[in-house]
């Protein structure tokens, strides 16, 4: 998997590793400082047909989706557990293959440790429902069984994370897979599935293939062999696949993009809310889904909110995530910062005001890796489309309102739909705006958490499915109804 041991093969068909069947391989780069961090099999729609062919062969011949729920469940913890045995190392690699700092790869490790615990005691809990038909005679019963073949596809942001919110469930459920993770970070997905193969996942149930999506995409949904397509990333893809998927009936859950606002009232906390506006946006380097990137401010302290912003923005310690001063690391790769610095010249000649950032670093440490500064735009309206669109990157707009109303207008001002934050000391106001907002995750006076019970996902063009909590679950399994006449 890495340079050094280049001959260890990174697709995992059918049981087997192996190479890709034309021998190509992708060269990872470390984005704090260009280096190669590995290179790996770049699957080609050959080895990706086979995958799916291994995980229509493991459904149909029936004995994981037929395993008792006690056993899949066992099996789940047993991949926690190895997680935990192996937290640092995953999140060296995650640190190292997308750039985000250690402390936040060790966060996320932790949470993929809490994904698999928690479906592991949610398939045991889970049970038949009875329907009273009104004749004694019958027994009706619904019953939920594995939904067969998934493909689960997922994007860099969030490499391992956002791929086994997909698997274990889909593992809990009795489903067979082909997982394939973004080609831009594969690597904690190829050490993941090593580490279920260690914990027992039988040949053909977890199949790993990585590369372009756009070479992989067609032999992963264009085909009736598989029953569910779960997809993590952009719209535009999003659409794509769902387009793909229909002329075969097949189900796709899709969990896409999302432009979120954070609305700040005149009487919230004022520490917590520049310290979460700051965070919410610049995590990761807002290379967050629910980044809250629209900061939606009242007009009467919103000349001094921004002013405190910019102050602390400019303070933000840029570096190598393994260094533990820095508080956030580069973009993913040159070729996000390029789309960046284009949203950021867009965002000038649409007239907004640029109060900070707007650039690259100077340091000369930095200069070999894709950093670019915190960035705050201030009089925006919702017309431009630096407003409007999602840019993936440390990029905050602010709008003003004077009125309640104003706020919730301008909060549902989007054709996406996943997360919003709202800051007020007036509890029944907060309670009338978290209402009004058409959203999928609301943090009332908090910002960016979230558990593993609890479902998440978008409204509108932000997704159409559930991942975690009891939804999760339920997006790989049909409802069966048996009627008994006794
Ligand atoms: P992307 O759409 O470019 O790629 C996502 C995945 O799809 C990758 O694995 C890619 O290889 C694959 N792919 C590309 N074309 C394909 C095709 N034709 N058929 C099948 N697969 C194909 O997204 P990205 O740039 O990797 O990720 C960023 C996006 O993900 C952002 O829009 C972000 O908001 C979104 N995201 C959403 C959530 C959420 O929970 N809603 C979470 C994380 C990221």
């Amino acid at each position: 998997m890495s340079s050094d041991e280049s001959s260890t093969p990174d697709l995992y068909i059918g049981g087997t590793w192996v190479h890709a069947s034309d021998g190509g391989t992708r060269e990872l780069i470390n984005p704090a400082d260009g280096s190669v961090v590995a290179v790996v099999d770049e699957a080609t729609p050959d080895d990706a047909a086979a995958a799916v062919a291994a995980a229509r062969a493991a459904f149909d011949d029936g004995a994981w989706p037929a395993t008792p729920v006690g056993e899949r469940s066992a099996l789940l913890s047993r991949i926690a557990d190895l997680l935990e045995r192996d937290k640092e190392k995953l999140s060296r690699i995650e640190t190292a293959d997308t750039g985000k700092t250690l402390v936040e790869s060790r966060i996320d490790i932790e949470d993929v440790v809490s994904v698999f615990r928690f479906y592991a005691q949610l398939v045991q809990v889970e049970s038949d429902r009875l329907v009273d038909v009104g004749n004694p005679a019958v027994i009706s019963r619904v019953v939920r069984e594995p939904i067969g073949v998934c493909v689960l596809i997922a994007p860099w942001n969030y490499p391992l994370l956002q791929i086994s919110w997909k698997i274990a469930p889909a593992l809990a459920a009795g489903c067979t897979m082909v997982a394939k993770p973004s080609e831009v970070t594969p690597l904690s997905t190829i050490a993941f599935v090593r580490l279920a193969e260690e914990a027992g996942v039988p040949p053909g149930v977890l199949n790993l293939v990585q590369g372009s999506g756009a070479v992989l995409g067609n032999a992963l949904t264009d085909t009736p062999d598989v029953d569910l397509i779960s997809f993590t990333g952009g719209l535009a893809t999003g659409t794509t696949i769902s387009k793909v998927a229909a002329q075969h009936v097949t189900k796709v859950a899709v969990e896409l993009g999302g432009k979120n606002p954070h609305i700040v009232f005149a009487d919230a906390d004022w520490e917590s809310s520049v310290d979460q506006v700051l965070t919410g946006v610049f995590l990761h380097s807002g290379q967050v889904c629910s980044a809250g990137t629209r900061l939606i401010v009242e007009e009467s302290i919103a000349d001094r909110f921004v002013a405190e912003l910019a102050e602390r923005a400019k303070k933000i310690r840029m570096g190598d995530g393994l260094d533990p001063a820095s508080e956030t690391g580069p973009l993913v790769s040159q070729q996000q910062r390029d789309k960046i610095e284009a949203f950021v010249a867009m965002g000038i000649s649409e007239g907004a005001e640029l109060v900070v950032g707007g650039a690259r670093p100077s340091e000369p440490e930095l200069q070999k890796g894709s950093f670019y500064l915190p960035t705050i735009f201030d009089k925006c309206d919702r017309t431009m489309r630096i407003v409007q669109e999602e840019t993936f990157g440390p990029i905050l707009t602010v709008e003003r309102f004077t009125t309640e109303a104003d706020a919730i207008r301008l909060g549902n001002d989007t054709q996406f739909g996943l997360a919003a934050g709202v800051r007020t000391a007036d509890a029944a106001r907060g309670e009338r705006v978290v209402r009004a907002l058409r959203h999928g995750t609301i943090w009332l006076n908090d910002f960016g958490y979230y558990t593993a019970a609890a479902e998440w996902g978008g409204f509108k063009k932000s997704g159409n499915g559930r991942e975690l909590g009891p939804a999760g679950l339920a997006e790989y399994q049909e409802l069966k109804h048996i009627w008994h006449n006794t």
